[in-house]
């Protein structure tokens, strides 16, 4: 007798691959794979984590509104028109599976955040995609891809893993194309890493449109991810349907006491930007002088590179030789990258040992 039987379309998903923390043999790496804060979790919200663990016997607020009211204060927004998930994960699930399903297309863009690809399959609705320009966004190509059965659009914004970055005018572009029956989910991730002025409009179009979804998490420049925080704002119509099929106690108590002390802690928020800015761009530099030997630098708004191998020495080789050194960072064969590395930005000293072992591997070769 055959046992139970995945549905087709679940049968075909190909398993999400986490960041390396750790060689194939057990040895522990430094993990710069997984765009995680390398300066840590601010002294505010570790102590209300610790309060917040003090009793674990009894179920979390299932309603967040603590949290809800701290997020919607820092960012202006009406706390009934936010949710939460753990993780921005769960909101991606939940935005697929709300407005999707056979037969429905769910769309996003060549190197997209793989998540979608999970997220739009799970549903068993159909993948679409649309092709990158430049390893970036192409906004006409998206509209290009849209059909009368596009229900979800995904767009990461900056992207993972290309670290691209989509202006405002090309947004309100993207959402003007799309017919008002489409959700377009913002996935705003990194947009703590962005100055004010490059803020691509997300939140006033999930203010003002029927239609757009905006994710945030606490899991990158808040330095949470152990916790599994994320949010998200929408219209009041869209947000009710969500919440009718998250999980009920989805954001622990210790988590909900952590984000509403870390949202509040907007200093080291510009700290974790700050650092980000200055070794990122002084990685892109270094990196960009190896330019000789093939090496190219994606033009990141997020807290991460990605780095193209474009000569003799590939990818494939800077990622062991890295792994070698005791740093993981992500090789991408499995998201149609395999000429790439995405190496998350580190402490300074990190940064620096990253790029003296790839000039010393370039040049070597
Ligand atoms: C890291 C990441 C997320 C979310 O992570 P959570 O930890 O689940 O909040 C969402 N989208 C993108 C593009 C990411 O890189």
């Amino acid at each position: 007798m055959m046992g139970p039987q995945a549905k087709s379309w679940i049968a075909q998903i190909a398993p999400y691959v986490p960041g390396k923390a750790a060689t194939d043999d057990g040895r522990p790496l430094v993990k710069l794979s997984a765009n995680e804060n390398p300066l840590g979790t601010g002294a505010a919200a570790r102590e209300a984590f610790a309060r917040g663990s003090a009793d674990l016997a009894t179920y979390p607020d299932p309603t967040a509104t603590k949290m809800r009211t701290a997020i919607a204060r820092v960012h202006g927004l009406e706390p009934d028109r936010v949710i939460y998930g753990t993780g921005s994960d769960e909101l991606l699930h939940l935005a697929a599976s709300a407005f999707a399903g056979p037969g429905d297309e769910v769309l996003y863009v060549r190197y997209g955040f793989s998540v979608y690809d999970i997220a739009a399959r799970r549903v068993g609705a159909t993948l679409v995609v649309a092709a990158d320009r430049d390893y970036g966004t192409d906004v006409d190509a998206l509209l290009g891809a849209v059909t009368e059965r596009t229900r979800v659009v995904f767009l990461a914004n900056p992207n993972n893993p290309t670290g691209t970055m989509t202006g405002a005018a090309d947004i309100a572009r993207l959402h003007a194309g799309l017919r008002p029956d489409i959700l377009l989910v913002l996935d705003q991730a990194y947009a703590e890493y962005l100055d004010a002025d490059e803020d691509d409009g997300g939140l006033e179009l999930a203010r003002t449109a029927s239609n757009v979804f905006v994710t945030r998490t606490f899991s990158k420049i808040y330095g949470l991810a152990a916790e599994r925080i994320g949010w998200g704002t929408a219209s009041a119509e869209i947000i009710a349907i969500l919440h009718r099929i998250r999980a009920p106690f989805n954001v622990t108590t210790a988590g909900q006491e952590a984000a509403i002390a870390a949202v509040e802690d907007q200093a080291w928020v510009d700290q974790s930007r700050a650092h980000n800015r200055r070794w990122r761009d002084w990685l892109t530099a270094e990196i960009g002088s190896m330019g000789n030997h093939g090496l190219r630098v994606v033009p990141s708004k997020a807290n991460f590179l990605l780095v193209l191998f474009e000569g003799r020495f590939s990818a494939e080789s800077a990622f062991r030789g890295l792994m070698d050194a005791g740093y993981a960072t992500r090789w991408l064969p499995g998201q149609g990258l395999p000429d790439a590395l995405r190496i998350t930005i580190g402490t300074a000293e990190q940064t620096q040992d990253i790029a003296r072992l790839l000039r010393a591997m370039v040049e070597g070769a």
